[in-house]
């Protein structure tokens, strides 16, 4: 792996989106997967 940029991937199996911010990250568990996933602390 040499890419310095850091993506975030969706938790979810079914969804194949990345995000280039932990903000956009943790807005579309929100928003798509509510109830699925859940933020520690
Ligand atoms: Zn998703």
């Amino acid at each position: 792996m040499n890419n310095d940029v850091e993506t975030y991937d969706s938790p979810s199996l079914d969804c194949s989106r990345t995000f280039g911010t932990r903000e956009e990250f943790t807005e579309q568990i929100n928003t798509e997967h509510p109830g699925e996933y859940r933020r520690d602390g």
